[in-house]
């Protein structure tokens, strides 16, 4: 059986700790995998192997770094096929949305190519008589990345790049249940010429993650996972002294109007909610329909989700793959059967559904649940799995409040025909990310993605022009070349003004 070892200081190192975990295809039931899990000290190691990376990384020129980053990019384009084969058989998605997750991360090593000019400072002449100001901004030495499961390559592709060209050195803590995927690609950057000990990957669990945590070397804790974590991420390594920005978990809504073009959003409502298996942080989990859509939009919603064909993430036919775990597969469930109990219509259910040949693996078919009271548990939790719940409400102002009630404000969409009504949504809903007839509004890689309230913990989104202010520091130099004709200023103990 495959092990996965860690990656420190440029190369494959076997685990020490004694410790492993198993890597299973959600396809079969399987276990295919074994990963190592790292020990406090082994994560004392690679930390130390980014420190002492950082005393010439940290120096490197602009020129030396957009230029291994730009191999990389290279390399990373032409091993798109492997990586995205890598994610289906550890994560189960189909291979085309693989593919699509390997895309999204090399938007951000796009961004991290152009650092040159992210990183310019700002220069200020004659703000006092032969007085210069400077604004610049520098590294912050070893920075860590903590990852969820469901985007094994591209969530820590919003990190490390960013980074390491910002001139940081990384230790990343993928996901131990698809870690190989991360692996890959640190070997990948190795190969573009990133010198050893910049990216380092220690795999584990709780262990690795509270060590780096309380690391005194570790500068700052970028995590992407569920709100719980998140917020223990956050309290944690703040508590330590570190910069943390922590995204958290989701339940994001979806406002039809009744004025919406009703085919286009079932299209993007069963795109939004059932693709990657629901399992996505920017997944449409709960559509809030106003006055007369509801029964229309519903009826739409079902005859298109009846006819997704879900099977192993490696057949081409397949448009929906299973769960990440069993455990995950049946907590998803008991939602579903649960959901009359509290008051839910059931339209759809999935809990009975299989694959013929692959009956271990976690296959669960797509659920929808309408008329969904708020107080229910299908409601209030993110599922994260296809269930797609519907909620009613009679005007604007009811579906609003019903978004905004909720504890999470990562993304959001709203349907419509009216410009007016979109408008006001923008502004007036709660949430770090809006769509206009756009179901998941992913920024692209020059802007920040982020989420508001329990979806984020910190100031700072991640990439784009917030990811490069969070891995570096601001500092600005105030300079005075006194001409030596000037007479000299003599001592004042007056508070320094600019004249
Ligand atoms: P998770 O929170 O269980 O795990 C995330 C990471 O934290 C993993 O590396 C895991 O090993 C580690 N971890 C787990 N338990 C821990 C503990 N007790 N102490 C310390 N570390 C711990 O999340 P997941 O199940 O891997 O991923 C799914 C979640 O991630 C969902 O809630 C989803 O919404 C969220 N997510 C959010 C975003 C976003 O951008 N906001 C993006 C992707 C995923």
């Amino acid at each position: 059986m495959k092990t996965v070892h860690h990656w420190i200081g440029g190369k494959s190192v076997e685990g020490t700790s004694g410790h492993s975990g198993p890597v299973t295809d959600p396809a079969t039931g399987a276990v295919t995998t074994r990963v190592d899990f790292a020990s406090a000290d082994e994560v004392d190691t690679a930390v130390a192997a980014a420190r002492s990376a950082y005393a010439t990384w940290g120096t490197s020129s602009l020129a030396q770094r957009t230029s291994v980053m730009f191999r990389f990019r290279a390399l990373l384009d032409e091993h798109r096929e492997e990586i995205a084969a890598l994610i289906t058989a550890e994560h189960g998605k189909v291979h085309s949305d693989a593919l699509g997750e390997v895309a999204r991360g090399l938007e951000i090593v796009d961004l991290a190519c152009g650092i040159t000019t992210q990183l310019k400072g700002e220069l200020s002449t004659e703000v006092s008589s032969r007085v210069d100001v400077a604004s610049i901004r520098q590294s912050l030495g070893v920075v860590a990345g903590i990852t969820p499961f469901n985007f094994p390559a591209m969530v820590p592709m919003w990190m490390f790049p960013l980074a390491i060209a910002c001139g940081n050195t990384f230790v990343l803590k993928p996901s131990e249940k698809d870690p190989s995927a991360s692996v890959r690609l640190a070997e990948l950057f190795a190969e573009a010429g990133l010198p050893d000990g910049v990216l380092n990957v220690v795999h584990g669990d709780k262990v690795a993650v509270d060590r780096l945590l309380e690391h005194p070397d570790v500068a700052a804790v970028s995590f992407v996972g569920s709100t719980p974590i998140a917020r223990h991420i956050h309290r944690t390594a703040t508590g330590h002294g570190k910069r943390v920005q922590a995204l958290g978990g989701a339940k994001n809504h979806m406002l039809v109007l009744p004025d919406a073009d009703l085919d286009a959003a079932a299209d993007a409502a069963v795109s939004a909610a059932y693709g990657s298996a629901g399992e996505r942080c920017m997944a449409i989990s709960a559509v809030v329909a106003v006055g007369a859509s509801g029964d229309a939009l519903v009826a739409k919603i079902k005859e298109r989700a009846e006819r997704i064909t879900i099977g192993p993430g490696t057949d081409p036919a397949s448009e929906m793959g299973p769960l990440i775990t069993k455990a995950h597969r049946d907590k998803v469930a008991s939602y579903v059967s649960g959901a009359a109990a509290q008051g839910s219509e059931v339209v759809l259910d999935g809990t009975g559904f299989t694959v013929e040949g692959y009956e271990d693996g976690h296959w669960i078919g797509l659920s929808l649940l309408d008329k969904v009271p708020t107080d229910s548990d299908a409601y209030r939790d993110e599922i994260f799995g296809p269930v797609l719940v519907v909620l009613r409400a009679e005007t604007y102002e009811e579906g609003l409040a019903i978004v905004n009630a909720s504890p999470y404000g990562n993304g959001t969409a709203i349907f419509t025909r009216d410009g007016g009504a979109a408008r006001r949504f923008q502004l007036e809903v709660e949430a770090g990310m809006v769509g206009v007839n756009v179901p998941i509004p992913v920024p692209v890689g020059y802007h920040s993605f982020g989420g508001w309230k329990d979806s984020l913990f910190g100031d700072h989104h991640v990439y784009g022009n917030d990811g490069v202010h969070f891995y570096t520091r601001g500092k600005v130099v105030t300079t005075r070349w006194p001409d030596p004709a000037d007479a000299p200023a003599g001592v004042d103990l007056g508070f320094p003004s600019n004249r």
